[in-house]
């Protein structure tokens, strides 16, 4: 057991390599926010930047800024950015679109790289968006393609002669359940199959070894853990095997060989840059590369350590303060198999969520039953655990959470 007390916190806090990189946030004052598994808060530097671009970059140099202020290359350099974070190389990795579009992309390019094959295998449970693109472009592809979806246990076994690209969600949202990228990577690749993982719970919060772990294509979510702001462009990874071969379906002009060529016919470009697709959202793209800054000189173990620690102690005090309201720990416990958020199961989640919140302490809710916590080791302290759980104890305790203004839900939860 670890120690669960203020001063063993403090202790902490006080040793922590990381404490320094609290003050690249601008967060609000008096909130311990443990959300930004969901949306990153706001690092410092990015008003600044995304100012710069309005005001200077559009409003004085126009149209110029497209090749002034480097416009046109935000998607390889942001993707370069990134890179590292990931595991990957600076040539491998391109920022484009969302999540969503992009888990279309790569899962097309992967069916088309596996021809004769017409099955993509997913689990149950995985992340809505990912199943329901999947589900859009096997019907799209014809009554031959299908979505199979089997339990997280006997992925392995049902890779078989059929599967194209088993596509996976790296760390699960709710559970924070964490994939071995390697060993699932090797047995799709034993069975034929391509392999393709969200990590949209994963990067920026746990050490990804993309290339050396052999996965054909990743994508990843801006928002998150990278602290891109809301609706942040998102990433695409491509293995160097498949970076003159992929071929995705939505060949828009930033994906061909020489845009500004203006030929009728599309030629890809061979290299990443043939997974994007049209104009980059410029504003919000340099408030991503902005963003990313708030990880410069933090390396991915030293975040992965205090993640785990943090953690760690969340769950140790929820099982000491929280059992006795039937509160469980649904996250695994081992840090091998865990990603960097931890989830409740209990009654009245979203009440007791909403209460919380009001008291300062951000997390989320998922339905039916789960509250999420999520654990950010570049602003959290060990004392914020700690008074997270205090806090929540308490509106157990005092039973706060039953005032019906708690219980009205909004259309984000
Ligand atoms: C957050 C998240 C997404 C988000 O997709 P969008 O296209 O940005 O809405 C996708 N997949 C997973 C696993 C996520 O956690």
């Amino acid at each position: 057991m670890i120690p669960t007390d203020l001063d063993w916190c403090r202790g902490q806090d006080a040793a922590d390599p990381l404490a320094h990189c609290r003050d690249r946030f601008d967060l609000p004052e008096g909130v311990i926010y443990l959300d930004g598994n969901s949306l990153g808060p706001l690092p410092k530097g990015v008003a600044e930047r995304v100012q710069k671009v309005i005001a200077h970059e559009w409003r004085n140099d126009l149209i110029k800024s497209w090749n002034t202020a480097d416009w046109v290359n935000l998607p390889t350099r942001v993707g370069a950015k990134i890179a590292p974070l990931v595991g990957a190389g600076a040539h491998q990795v391109v920022m484009a679109d969302s999540t969503s579009v992009n888990l279309f992309k790569v899962a097309a390019a992967a069916c088309k790289l596996n021809p004769g094959r017409t099955e993509i295998l997913s689990e149950p449970g995985n992340f809505p968006t990912d199943l329901y693109m999947m589900q859009g472009l096997t019907d799209f592809l014809g009554p031959d393609y299908k979505l199979r979806t089997v339990p997280r246990g006997e992925i392995g076994d049902a890779i078989d002669e059929n599967t194209a690209v088993v596509l996976l969600t790296h760390v699960h949202y709710v559970t924070a359940d964490m994939y071995d990228m390697k060993a699932m990577t090797e047995l799709a690749h034993e069975n034929g199959a391509l392999m393709a993982w969200d990590l949209s719970h994963s990067a920026g919060a746990v050490p990804l070894e993309l290339a050396t772990s052999g996965a054909d294509f990743a994508v990843g979510c801006g928002y998150k853990y990278l602290n891109g702001g809301p609706g942040a462009p998102a990433f695409v990874y491509v293995a160097d095997k498949h970076l003159k071969t992929a071929r995705q379906p939505l060949s828009g002009w930033f994906g061909h060989k020489a845009p500004f060529e203006f030929v009728d016919d599309f030629d890809p470009a061979d290299d990443v840059r043939r997974m994007l697709v049209g104009t980059p959202p410029v504003i919000g793209a340099s408030a991503l590369d902005a963003a990313l800054d708030a990880f410069n000189g933090a390396d991915m173990e030293t975040i992965r350590r205090k993640s785990v620690a943090l953690g760690d102690l969340f769950i140790a005090l929820s099982r000491e303060r929280l059992a006795r309201f039937g509160y469980k720990v649904v996250t695994p416990e081992n840090p091998r198999i865990r990603g960097s958020h931890v989830s409740l199961k209990g009654d009245n989640g979203y009440a007791v969520m909403q209460a919380l919140i009001d008291r300062g302490v951000i997390g989320d809710f998922r339905a039916p039953d789960h509250m999420r916590f999520g654990f950010t080791p570049l602003y959290l302290g060990f004392e914020d655990v700690y008074r997270a759980v205090e806090i929540l104890e308490d509106i157990l305790e005092t039973e706060a959470w039953r005032d019906p203004k708690y219980s009205a839900r909004g259309a984000v939860t």
